[in-house]
């Protein structure tokens, strides 16, 4: 498994490139947002908010143009840490430093199963009304158009069509879509259900269930 990390403190990084080939990862070691967006990520890319050229934020975004590689974002700033920006950036998870090295490498690990797990759902396709979706290929069909979704946007639609017209809650999509890792702001979800409906064009296909949660709805063809 090939990891990107992107990090402009020597003292952070060396440690880090170490502790992360000890365990058998490959890893490339960039230190600016310029050369981390020229690389090409495989399986993952820890990244830096704090970087000398670019801020972190925008190479996360410039990294999601072109590519659904997991994102592990790190970042000094506790508190003003924008998480709702993360998410829509795409950054699949988070680390506050400083972290210890036993909880950077449980992270990895968690994200990598999930994404292991979103491809091991294999060749399916599901069609919901208008909306077909692809889990091979990760991508979304409305209308006979492709929309572009980040991986959480991905994932929650994903969701959603697995149980058409069933009311899912809030817990249920928040437990499944994040995991028990996540920061857990339950706006976090809302934002991107916004998001959905606004790419998707079409605000009634995701209805919310006041107090409960929302459901996908088979719209008519
Ligand atoms: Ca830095």
């Amino acid at each position: 498994m090939h990891i990107l990390l992107v990090e402009d403190d020597v003292g952070i990084a060396e440690p880090l490139v170490e502790g992360l080939q000890r365990q058998g990862y490959d890893v490339t070691w960039v230190r600016t947002g310029r050369e981390a967006i020229a690389e090409d990520p495989r399986d993952l890319v820890l990244l830096d908010l704090g970087l000398p050229d670019l801020d972190g934020e925008m190479v996360a975004s410039r990294i999601r143009e072109h590519s659904q590689v997991p994102i592990i974002v790190v970042t000094a700033r506790s508190d003003e840490i924008d998480r709702v920006t993360l998410l829509d950036l795409g950054a699949d998870d988070y680390l506050v430093k400083p972290f210890g090295f036993r909880e950077l490498s449980a992270r990895i690990r968690a994200l990598m199963r999930r994404v292991s797990d979103r491809s091991t759902v294999a060749d399916q396709e599901i069609e919901v009304g208008r909306l077909v979706i692809s889990h091979r290929t990760r991508t979304v069909f409305f209308d006979g158009e492709e929309v572009s979704l980040t991986p959480k946007e991905y994932d929650l639609l994903a969701f959603l069509a697995g149980d058409p017209g069933a009311v899912l809650s809030r817990d249920e999509i928040l437990r499944s879509v994040w995991d028990e890792h996540w920061w857990g702001s339950t706006k976090t979800l809302d934002v991107h259900i916004a998001s959905l409906r606004r790419k998707l064009g079409d605000p009634d296909l995701i209805v919310t269930v006041r107090g409960v949660g929302y459901r996908l709805t088979e719209s008519p063809e």
